[in-house]
């Protein structure tokens, strides 16, 4: 049978099993555990920030965060219309409403001129997403986020060790989050973390994420919090892929380059950004596919030689739950047009080489 390249797989080759190992052979396979704290040190500080709070999966950091900083029924959060469901989702499930900006065609991330139409009196936060490992443009964006006095939420789920302006992304919001789940750029199967600069807001998603229990007496709760708890095992897993994170990424920015050099001047693709500010992490590597051709023809003869992808996101308004008849162009464009191309960490020089030839074959 040919060989086929997967869009995405884990790489599960280092410390992963003795530390999992050691979970079982200790008994410490629930949420207690020195992994859990290890992994949350470790994770804050890479990304450069005081706090860490490891929860079950990045879309319950998202509400964890939310209800952290008390976004609820009647509030309004800016979010992208170009997004995977779990951010829009997590507004919804505070009772509060996300209200859709529409992307910049050269990033391909939330515009900042967009939030700012879309202000209004019941506004309480913005929540951007930095897409497929590209930061945001940060700077305007914090700006407007001061002058309006909203609160600030990273959707960094796809954005591990990425950089707007050499500092890492997750380190610039009130609260960050992240996602581990199985084709994140580090995985924990499934997982997620909060991270913020802020005591009382690490202190407030920790005693939210676990019951809403009194620090100082045991079984009393005062709100009625959550179980959103990462097991000790999640977390041996997590520290392993965290010590090659830096590997990771590296192969990830050298295949996505060696993708540039072989695509360039390819009629009808347009390559990924990297802004001048920013460092891209690839977490997907993507393109758009423009006249001659039709991406999901393209996708389709890709998959005939074995080689997966993905499309983009629909965007937010195009949803039956989240459904606008208005138009956001530049969202509907990129979604209609862009491909995640195989992408991952581990994926072979040789393999790169032959999806190019692949792309390049393809006839209109
Ligand atoms: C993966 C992802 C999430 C959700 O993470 P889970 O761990 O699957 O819950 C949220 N937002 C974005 C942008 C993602 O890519």
């Amino acid at each position: 049978m040919q060989k086929q390249i997967p869009v995405y797989e884990s790489v599960l080759t280092g410390n992963e099993k003795k530390y999992v190992l050691e979970c079982l052979e200790t008994g410490w396979i629930s949420s207690l555990g020195k992994f859990v704290t290890s992994f949350e040190e470790k994770f804050s500080s890479y990304c450069g920030t005081k706090h860490g709070v490891s929860v079950a999966n990045g879309t319950v950091a998202l509400q964890l965060a939310l209800i952290a900083l008390g976004i609820k029924r009647g509030d309004e959060v800016i979010i992208p219309d170009l997004t995977f469901v779990a951010t829009a989702n997590s507004v919804s499930y505070t009772g509060a409403k996300p209200v859709l900006a529409d992307s910049e065609p050269d990033t391909w991330n939330i515009d900042p001129s967009k939030i700012k139409q879309k202000i209004t009196k019941n506004t309480k936060a913005i929540m951007l997403v930095h897409m497929f490992g590209h930061p945001c443009n940060m700077n305007p964006i914090m700006e407007l986020a001061e002058d309006h006095d909203l609160f600030v939420i990273e959707d960094a789920a796809e954005a591990h060790g990425a950089e707007y302006k050499g500092k890492k992304t997750g380190s610039f919001g009130h609260i960050s989050c992240f996602s581990f789940y199985g084709n994140k750029t580090i995985t924990t199967g499934e997982g997620g973390m909060c991270l913020t600069n802020d005591e009382k807001l690490a202190n407030e998603m920790r005693f939210l994420k676990d019951h809403g229990m009194s620090s100082e007496k045991r079984y009393w709760h005062t709100k009625i919090g959550f179980n959103l708890r990462m097991t000790n095992i999640q977390a041996a897993i997590g520290l392993a892929q965290l010590e090659q994170i830096d590997r990771f990424i590296d192969a990830k920015r050298k295949n996505a380059q060696l993708y540039n050099t072989l695509l360039k001047d390819t009629q009808g693709i347009t390559l990924p950004p990297e802004m001048p500010w920013a460092k891209n992490i690839y977490w997907m590597y993507s393109v758009l596919v423009n006249a001659p051709f039709k991406r999901d023809e393209l996708m389709a003869s890709l998959k005939k030689e074995g080689i997966e992808t993905r499309p983009f996101f629909y965007p937010m308004h195009q949803l039956p739950i989240y459904k606008e008849e208005k138009s956001y162009p530049v969202a509907d464009k990129l979604s209609a047009t862009g491909v995640n191309l195989p992408s991952a960490p581990n994926l072979k020089k040789e393999d790169v080489q032959t999806i190019c030839e692949a792309i390049k074959a393809h006839k209109a």
